[in-house]
């Protein structure tokens, strides 16, 4: 409960000058052998005291930095108010996975860089809050949770491609339209990168699996194991199988490789394939678990983004005694949250910045080592960032017996290639509009396999603006 006066009535009190409301972290000695949680979240109190410092601003900035637009005003109002089940069903209308996005969307870029109460102060701690609301919602029995009303079926069948955030969004929003859903999943569980990506210790699996468990509830079905473009093609899910429309949000998780000698010595992971082996067949329990993963003593991780993170902190876990992170610009330019950086280095990875590997070493077929050189940076290029330049005659080695290669990823041609008449771009992402239209009648895309790598929250406001323009589709008079 927020405080309260003499009266009952809840005190907005000058919080709003008051720092932000810190929350609590497992130590970093404890995390660097644990694949358990980082930061175990707000108490009620936490939570109420941080929401009362929002200012409840006549024009709540806030809302036009969140890319789906969530009333955080609003919410955080039912927070003051000590109305927390009303604060969940507001942030829940915008927001099918609050408790995901509390974790992992980046609010230091959005909806917290444009609170006004950080122009001098911190800003509202708005992810927090969001975890929060989502965290109590999950922990009341299934039938207990916030559910949206459902409009009467609609006798039209929908189907997605891939369990990623963005085809879990769209199907939700389906769902409640009144539409019959089924999503095709190639890995054998739902949920794409929040499952098979991000590790537990940033986002635990059971809290995903409960989010899809109300998408289930809510009458969505899924069906695992099967590969559209091999199993079925886009074609045959409209003619033969039936459906009216179909969405694809299959991701971009092809893993790319620097193209520099050495790259297929034993030894040498793509990030895809190591963040898999361990989050999603728990490689870590091997051989209480199928699949092996190789423990490295020594791990260099190249790349500067949460994928690169992640994997530096996962080789930490498995074992290893030293992780390197190169980089071949500075750590003002990684792309990486500001706050995996800053675990990464709490934890011990140790990075190595302004370099770039020219060539994996090994031995007997195993990696030995990374030859590298140092960088420097030049002009800006076109995104305004500047341009690593290579220093000359400043190769060095570094003694590693892993390599992690977290460098990006692209999209899988396997779907396109069995869909001829979809339009793609120069690099093999799907064309669509900004209602996720294909160039294919009743087939809509989104998420990174339209945009490339980006985040779980674009990809889930994709996600709900097809379902839109699918609901719109399949009603409209043929
Ligand atoms: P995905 O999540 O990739 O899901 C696509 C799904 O489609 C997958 O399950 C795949 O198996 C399935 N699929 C692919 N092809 C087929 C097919 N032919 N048939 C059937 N199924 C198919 N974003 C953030 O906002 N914050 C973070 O902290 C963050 N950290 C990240 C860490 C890692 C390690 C990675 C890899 C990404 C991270 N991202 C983060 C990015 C974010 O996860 C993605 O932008 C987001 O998941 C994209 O969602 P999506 O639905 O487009 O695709
Ligand atoms: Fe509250 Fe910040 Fe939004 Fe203003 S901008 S309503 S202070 S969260």
């Amino acid at each position: 409960m927020p405080p309260v006066d003499d009266t009952g009535a809840p005190v907005r009190h000058r919080a709003s000058r008051a720092p932000r409301t810190p929350m609590a972290e497992r130590p970093a000695a404890e995390r660097r052998v644990s694949f358990d949680e980082v930061g175990f979240g707000y108490t009620a109190e936490e939570a109420h005291g941080e929401a009362m410092r929002c200012l409840q601003c006549p024009n709540p900035t806030c809302i036009d930095g969140c890319p789906v637009h969530i009333d955080i005003k609003s919410f955080i109002a039912k927070m003051i108010e000590g109305d927390d089940r009303g604060a969940v069903e507001v942030l829940k209308s915008r927001n099918a996975l609050p408790a995901v996005c509390g974790r992992v969307c980046p609010q230091e870029e959005q909806c917290e860089a444009s609170c006004v109460l950080g122009r001098k102060n911190d800003p509202v701690a708005i992810g927090r809050l969001e975890r929060f609301l989502g965290d109590l919602d999950l922990s009341c029995e299934l039938d207990r949770r916030c559910r949206p009303e459902l409009a009467p079926p609609s006798g039209k069948r929908v189907a997605i491609v891939g369990s990623g955030p963005s085809g879990l969004a769209c199907a939700g929003q389906l769902a409640q339209f009144g539409h019959e859903v089924t999503i095709f999943e190639s890995l054998h569980v739902a949920g794409g990168v929040l499952v098979y990506g991000i590790p537990e210790f940033r986002l635990p699996k059971d809290l995903v699996a409960a989010e899809i468990e109300m998408l289930v509830e809510l009458g969505v079905k899924i069906v695992t194991d099967v590969v559209i473009g091999a199993t079925y093609t886009i074609d045959e899910l409209m003619t033969d199988e039936g459906f009216d429309a179909v969405f694809i949000g299959s991701g971009a998780g092809l893993p790319v490789f620097m193209g520099i000698p050495g790259e297929n010595l034993n030894g040498v992971y793509s990030a895809n394939e190591f963040l898999t082996r361990v989050n999603l067949m728990r490689a870590y329990e091997f051989p209480a678990s199928d699949t092996p993963v190789w423990r490295g003593r020594k791990v260099a991780v190249v790349g500067g983004g949460n994928v690169a993170m992640d994997s530096a902190r996962t080789a930490l876990r498995l074992g290893a005694e030293e992780v390197f992170l190169v980089y071949r610009r500075t750590e003002d330019e990684m792309p990486a949250r500001k706050e995996e950086v800053h675990h990464a280095q709490q934890e011990g990875v140790e990075f190595k910045m302004l370099c770039s590997p020219l060539e994996v070493r090994g031995r007997d077929g195993f990696v030995t080592g990374l030859t590298a050189t140092r960088m420097e940076l030049g002009e800006p290029d076109s995104s305004g960032r500047r341009t690593p330049v290579c220093v000359v005659d400043s190769d060095f080695e570094i003694e590693c017996d892993t390599v992690i290669m977290a460098v990006g990823t692209r999209a899988n041609p396997l779907l396109s290639k069995a869909a001829p008449g979809l339009e793609l771009t120069r690099r093999g992402y799907i064309v669509a509009d900004d209602e996720c239209t294909t160039s294919m009648p009743g087939v809509y895309a989104g998420g990174d396999i339209v945009t490339g790598a980006a985040t779980v929250i674009l990809a889930m406001g994709a996600g709900k603006t097809a379902a839109r323009a699918i609901d719109a589709w399949v009603r409209r008079e043929r």
